[in-house]
């Protein structure tokens, strides 16, 4: 029998069907995209839900938007690559990322976080000649070998090396040492004891990829401190809070500022871009700079399109009150959240920060570290969001993810998602 729907063609010439590890949801497997627009997308089967996984953060505009869809389609007109020299648009976004975000004085273009984040350790080692990296149990950092260890670990995995894939070297494993998030004396005890071979400590400063764990201002100021005094490098992976919770990230929040910061997501509106910016000094051991030791290349960097696009969503990030809009939606939603949870005498704690989102099924208070999102339901999590897509609201079934919502999102989706949470949550309760 040849395949007949696109999904059971998809599983037949695509592994399991979907293009990335992250796609693989249980329950979702015939999942075919058709089409996006503002909130929404529709599926081949004709159904459109209000998208609050936004493809992991990238559509902090809403999909297809406007300008930055005219932006891309003329630059798409006008220039593709070229593969030498520079041109007037990579300069002026650099321009602008040194203008926005406190730590970047110099800034290289990317087509991914990942891409940022990789470069980060590798600039950190070498401008160091150390060998170990610090990350924290709960943060992600994308695929490459050095971060892909400890996320989300089951609960024996805690405290102990918890790699995301097989393939990797044991002993690029071993230079990865990681602490629990928001735990200042773990830092002060790891930096007494291997400050001297530590090249870098880096971390999501909001650690998003477990929903939120929200960071104490000391615990940001103690690993500025403790790498300033062993001379090790400070990287905030602003993948996801960069341009999102304000123009300048959680670097212009905080007043923390690091050495080194990777972006990415929101700087596109999900045109694929990411950039690693920092120090001067660190920027110029990169082998753009004659002469320099720290290999850095990419085909696509700074691809016109991709450039086009993240302008025009800076220019709109800065001209219309994006900010003020999706921070006024995410309050309104955690608020109604932890009413519908109150009055339905559900344990559990809405989450998040600005535009972000995320209902933990557990007792309060909100937690500071992964530890504490064990006390989790992860049943009654997935179970809640699958009962929201029967209410075409759409977060993204998968234990501790978070949601976004966008400028595209209003007031009556505010509303719909509400009672879609109240009659879910219901429903999740009753079975
Ligand atoms: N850092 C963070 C904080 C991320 O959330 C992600 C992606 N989810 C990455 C890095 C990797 O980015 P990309 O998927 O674009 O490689």
């Amino acid at each position: 029998m040849p395949p007949t729907s696109i999904s059971q063609r998809a599983a037949q010439v695509i592994p399991g069907g979907v293009n990335s590890g992250q796609r693989l949801i249980p329950g979702l497997t015939d999942l075919v995209i058709a089409s996006t627009e503002g909130a929404r997308f529709t599926d081949a089967k004709g159904r459109t839900y209000t998208d609050y996984h936004a493809a992991f953060g990238p559509p902090l505009l809403g999909h297809n938007d406007p300008e930055v869809a005219a932006a891309v389609a003329e630059a798409g007109r006008r220039i593709d690559l070229t593969g030498v020299g520079v041109t007037e648009g990579e300069v002026e976004l650099a321009e602008e990322i040194v203008r926005l975000v406190p730590s970047v004085e110099k800034v290289l273009l990317t087509s991914t976080g990942s891409e940022a984040t990789f470069h980060a350790l590798r600039v950190a080692r070498a401008a160091t000649g150390r060998r170990l990296v610090v990350k924290f149990q709960g943060c992600y950092h994308g695929w490459h070998d050095s971060v892909s260890l400890n996320v989300i670990s089951a609960p024996d995995k805690v405290g102990a090396q918890d790699p995301i894939s097989t393939g990797i070297l044991p002993e690029v494993l071993d230079a990865t040492l990681v602490l629990p998030f928001n735990d200042i004396p773990a830092v002060r005890q790891t930096f007494a004891e291997y400050g001297a071979d530590i090249a870098a400590v880096i971390l999501e400063p909001v650690p998003h990829n477990v929903g939120c764990l929200l960071p104490d201002l000391e615990f940001l100021q103690s690993l500025r401190d403790e790498t300033t005094k062993s001379g090790s490098v400070l990287i905030f992976d602003e993948v996801i809070t960069g341009f999102r919770h304000a123009l300048g990230g959680w670097q212009a929040i905080s007043g923390v500022t690091p050495d080194l910061t990777a972006m990415g997501k929101a700087i596109g509106n999900g045109y694929p871009v990411g950039a690693l910016g920092g120090r001067a000094e660190l920027m110029e051991l990169f082998s753009t700079t004659p002469g320099a030791p720290a290999f850095f290349a990419g085909t696509y960097n700074g691809h016109p399109s991709v450039v086009a696009a993240a302008h025009a969503t800076l220019r709109k990030l800065q001209t219309e009150p994006v900010h003020e809009h999706v921070f006024r939606l995410g309050a309104a939603i955690r608020t109604g959240l932890a009413e519908i949870f109150t009055e339905l005498g559900v344990p559990a704690v809405a989450h998040g920060y600005g535009s972000v989102f995320v209902s933990y099924f557990m007792d309060g208070p909100a937690p500071r570290t992964y530890t504490d999102l064990l006390r989790n339901d992860a049943s009654r999590f997935i179970g809640y969001r699958r009962r929201l897509l029967e209410h075409g609201v759409f977060e993204l079934p998968l234990n501790l993810k978070r949601s976004h919502v966008s400028y595209a999102h209003t007031d009556a989706d505010v509303d719909a998602l509400l009672s879609a949470t109240r009659a879910a949550v219901r429903d999740t309760l009753a079975v």
